[in-house]
C-alpha cells in the first residue's frame, strides 16, 4: 500500500511556510494515512463568520498531490477491498465510538468555521454520526442473493462487490454530516475514497479523517485533497476514480454529474431546494408555528431542508402575526454564545445575495413584515448576520420565489385550498423536502399521495430520513438514480458479480457439443 518513495519524499517536504496575506495556520492535506502540508502556490483564507477573521488557509492542491491521493487509494484498495467484512465492521464502531468522544471538539471546530451555533454543530455531527452506526450493521447490509436449483444441479449467487476508488465532494453547510454520508459508506462497502470538502469549512473532515484513521482505516483508504474547480476537474476526469458522490449547489451538481457520467462514472448528485411547509387550518397552532420558525430560521436558514416557503391554507392565514411575533422572539448571536438560536451566514457576499432577494421580493411586490437585514450583534459588528425575515404574499413569479435564499428568510403565500397548495408546489421544479401541518388523517394521506417530493413530512417540518433509509430528494433537487446512504447508499457503492455454478454428483458427458442457447 506504500507510495512510491519519490512522491513521498515530496509530501513530506513540509516546514514552516510564511504567508505575504496572514498567518493563520494551515490546513492540511490528508493522504496515504499522514496530513501532509500542501506545496500549492494558491492558497484560500477560512473566515469565522461571526467575526470574519481568517481562521485557517486552504490550499489549492497541486495536481501531483491529487495524483498522490489517487495513487494511495488505488493502491489500498488491493488490499482493503480483500479485508474481511468483520474487520470493517469492527473499525466502524471504534469510529463511532471516537466520534461521540470528540464530540464537542468537533462542534467548536464547526461552530468556528461554519458559524452555526454549538447545539446545532453537535446536531450536524450527531446525524453523521448515525450514519457510522448503520454502517455498523454493513453484515447485514451487503449480502448478496442466492437461488438454489435454478436448472439441474446448478445455483446462482451474487455478491455486492466495490467498485474501487470512489470520490466525495461536499458542500459548506454541514462540514460533518455530509462527508459521513460518503467516505465511511465508501470505506465500510470495501472502496477506498478522495474527499474534497467545501474550501469555506474543511476542518471537520480533516478531524473525522484522522478519527477513522485512529480507528484502523489503513493508510490510503481514505485521503483529503482541497481546492475548487481544478479539484473538482480533476475528481471528474481521472480514470481511476470510480464513482463520485456530491452534495452542494444546482450549478456545481449538474457540472459534475454531466462531466463525471461523461467519463463513465458513477455519480449521485445531491442539490438546492425549495422546500414548501403547508399550514392547514386544523394543525395544532403552537406546534405549527414552532416548528415553521425552527425550520425557517434555524441554521440561520441555510439548510437545505429548511421550510423557506410556508403556504396557509384558508383560515390558517390568521396565524401569520403570531408567527411573527415568535420569529422576533429567536436570538441572532455568534454560535459559540450562549442562548445564540441563529448564528451568521457564511460570507458577506452571501449576506449581500439574501439581502439583494429580499430587496426584490419588494421591489415586486410583496410585503416584508419583519426585516432581518440590518440586524447588529453586539461584539460581532463584523459578522454576516441578517435576522429573521418574513416576506409574504409572495407571487410565483417572484425572483425570492424562483431562487434558492439560503438564509433566514420566509417566503409566504396564501391559497385557499389543499389542491391550490399542491399546485404551487408540483409546479416548482424543486423535489428535495415538503411538510403539511394538519389534524385530519385523509388530508394528510391525500398530500402525501399526491405531492412530487421525495421527502414528505406530516407534522414534521423537516423529515431527513434517518440512515436505514435514504436520503430521497428527486425532480431538480437530484441527478442520478441512487441515493444517499440506507439501502440505496449500499448500491451506489457496490457492484453486482454473479456467479452461476454447475456440480453434478455424478458426471455424465454428453456425446457431443451443444450449439443451441442453456435454457
Ligand atoms: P457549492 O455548490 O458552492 O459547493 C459545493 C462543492 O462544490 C464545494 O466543494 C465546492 O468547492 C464545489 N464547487 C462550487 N462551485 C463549483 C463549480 N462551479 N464547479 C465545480 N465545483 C464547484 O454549494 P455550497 O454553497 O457549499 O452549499 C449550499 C448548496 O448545497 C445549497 O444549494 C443547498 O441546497 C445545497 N445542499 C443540498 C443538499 C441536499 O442533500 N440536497 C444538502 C446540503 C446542501
Amino acid at each position: 500500500t506504500l507510495l512510491p518513495l519519490r512522491t513521498r519524499a515530496v509530501l513530506r517536504m513540509t516546514g514552516a511556510r510564511l504567508y505575504a496575506s496572514s498567518s493563520a495556520p494551515t490546513t492540511k492535506l490528508f493522504i496515504d494515512g499522514r496530513t501532509v502540508e500542501s506545496q500549492a502556490t494558491e492558497w484560500i483564507d477560512v473566515h469565522n463568520p461571526a467575526t470574519n477573521e481568517v481562521v485557517t488557509r486552504v490550499p489549492k492542491s497541486t495536481q501531483a498531490e491529487m495524483q498522490a491521493a489517487v495513487d494511495a487509494a488505488k493502491a489500498a484498495f488491493s488490499t482493503w477491498s480483500e479485508t474481511t467484512i468483520l474487520t470493517r465492521q469492527q473499525v466502524m464502531f471504534k469510529f463511532q465510538q471516537l466520534i461521540k468522544e470528540n464530540m464537542s471538539e468537533l462542534a467548536k471546530n464547526i461552530t468556528t468555521e461554519q458559524g452555526k451555533t454549538l447545539v446545532d454543530a453537535e446536531g450536524d455531527v450527531l446525524r453523521g454520526l448515525q450514519v457510522v452506526e448503520h454502517c455498523c450493521s454493513i453484515t447485514s447490509l451487503q449480502l448478496g442473493e442466492t437461488m438454489a436449483g435454478i436448472a439441474k444441479d446448478m445455483d446462482t449467487s451474487t455478491f455486492r462487490l466495490p467498485l474501487g476508488v470512489t470520490a466525495g465532494i461536499t458542500p459548506f453547510n454541514f462540514p460533518a454530516m455530509i462527508p459521513l454520508w460518503m467516505f465511511p459508506m465508501a470505506a465500510v462497502c470495501g472502496n477506498t475514497c478522495i474527499m474534497k470538502p467545501s474550501e469555506r469549512d474543511p476542518g471537520a473532515t480533516m478531524m473525522l479523517v484522522e478519527m477513522a484513521t485512529e480507528a484502523g482505516l489503513p493508510d490510503g483508504v481514505v485521503n483529503v485533497i482541497h481546492g475548487q474547480h481544478d479539484a473538482v476537474n480533476f475528481i471528474c476526469d481521472n480514470p481511476d476514480i470510480k464513482a463520485i458522490s456530491f452534495v452542494g449547489s444546482d450549478q456545481a451538481g449538474q457540472y459534475i454529474y454531466e462531466r463525471g457520467s461523461k467519463n463513465g462514472k458513477r455519480v449521485q448528485s445531491n442539490m438546492g431546494a425549495k422546500n414548501h411547509g403547508v399550514i392547514m387550518p386544523d394543525a395544532n397552532k403552537e406546534n405549527t408555528l414552532n416548528q415553521l420558525c425552527g425550520a425557517a430560521f434555524g441554521a440561520a436558514g441555510q439548510r437545505c431542508m429548511a421550510l423557506s416557503t410556508a403556504v396557509f391554507v384558508g383560515e390558517a392565514r390568521e396565524w401569520i402575526p403570531e408567527l411573527i411575533e415568535r420569529a422576533k422572539q429567536l436570538k441572532v448571536n455568534a454560535g459559540d454564545q450562549p442562548g445564540a438560536d441563529l448564528g451568521p451566514l457564511i460570507s458577506p457576499e452571501a449576506k449581500q445575495r439574501v439581502c439583494d432577494l429580499v430587496q426584490s421580493g419588494v421591489d415586486q411586490g410583496a410585503e416584508l413584515l419583519l426585516d432581518g437585514r440590518d440586524i447588529k450583534v453586539p461584539g460581532y459588528e463584523n459578522g454576516n448576520f441578517v435576522g429573521p425575515t418574513v416576506l409574504h404574499k409572495v407571487d410565483p413569479n417572484m425572483k425570492c420565489y424562483e431562487e434558492e435564499i439560503f438564509g433566514p428568510v420566509l417566503v409566504s403565500m396564501e391559497v385557499d385550498t389543499l389542491d391550490d397548495a399542491l399546485e404551487v408546489i408540483n409546479s416548482n421544479p424543486y423535489g428535495n423536502g415538503t411538510a403539511i401541518f394538519t389534524t385530519n388523517g385523509a388530508t394528510a394521506r391525500k398530500f402525501t399521495q399526491a405531492v412530487d417530493v421525495g421527502q414528505v413530512g406530516v407534522n414534521v417540518p423537516i423529515p431527513v430520513p434517518l440512515p436505514m433509509f435514504s436520503f430521497t430528494g428527486s425532480r431538480g433537487s437530484f441527478r442520478g438514480d441512487t441515493n444517499f446512504y440506507g439501502k440505496a447508499g449500499i448500491q451506489f457503492y457496490t457492484q453486482i458479480k454473479t456467479v452461476t455454478s454447475l456440480w453434478k454428483e455424478s458426471d455424465v458427458s454428453h456425446t457431443r457439443a451443444a450449439v443451441a442457447m442453456p435454457v
